[in-house]
């Protein structure tokens, strides 16, 4: 695939070592033109928008942001926690500005399945429709997703 030296760029940012220690691909071989595709199909067949994932996500994130006590109950099935940590990232796609490195915890305590989210995955699925490829530390399955959240 030809690309222009932008996204060049974007694929670099997104390696190991440059933004993040493990990168934003894992073991996925795709480029992330095809990983944000694949994604997107799967929202299409659930009819699910990137944006109410993102509003979702941004929803456990910011009910839990002043919670300094362990995880709370959401809506009585989801036990959410969020931490914190020292630091910011920039977005790998080059857009300005820096995510602050939140890690939320979600159970849905209806299906036992736990997810686990930064800030910057909340940006990355709004803005660009991107969960990260296969293998990733922080990798988000649409999938697993979209039936554990909503
Ligand atoms: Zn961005």
């Amino acid at each position: 695939m030809k690309q222009t030296p932008l996204e060049e760029k974007i694929a670099a940012r997104m390696q190991p070592g440059v933004i993040t220690l493990s990168g934003f691909l894992g073991l996925d071989e795709r480029h992330y033109h095809e990983i944000i595709e694949a994604d997107e199909s799967v929202m299409v067949a659930y009819g699910v928008s990137a944006e109410e994932i993102a509003d979702r996500l941004e929803y456990f994130t910011t009910s839990t942001y002043e919670s300094f006590q362990g995880p709370v109950i959401i809506d009585d099935i989801y036990e959410v926690e969020t931490e914190i940590t020292r630091g910011k990232l920039p977005c790998p796609f080059s857009h300005p500005g820096l995510y602050r490195k939140t890690i939320t915890t979600l159970t849905n305590l209806n299906t036992g399945v736990t997810l686990r989210w930064t800030g910057l995955n909340i940006h990355l699925i709004r803005a660009h429709h991107f969960f990260e490829g296969k293998g990733s530390v922080f990798r988000l399955d649409p999938d697993l997703l979209i039936k554990n959240i909503f």
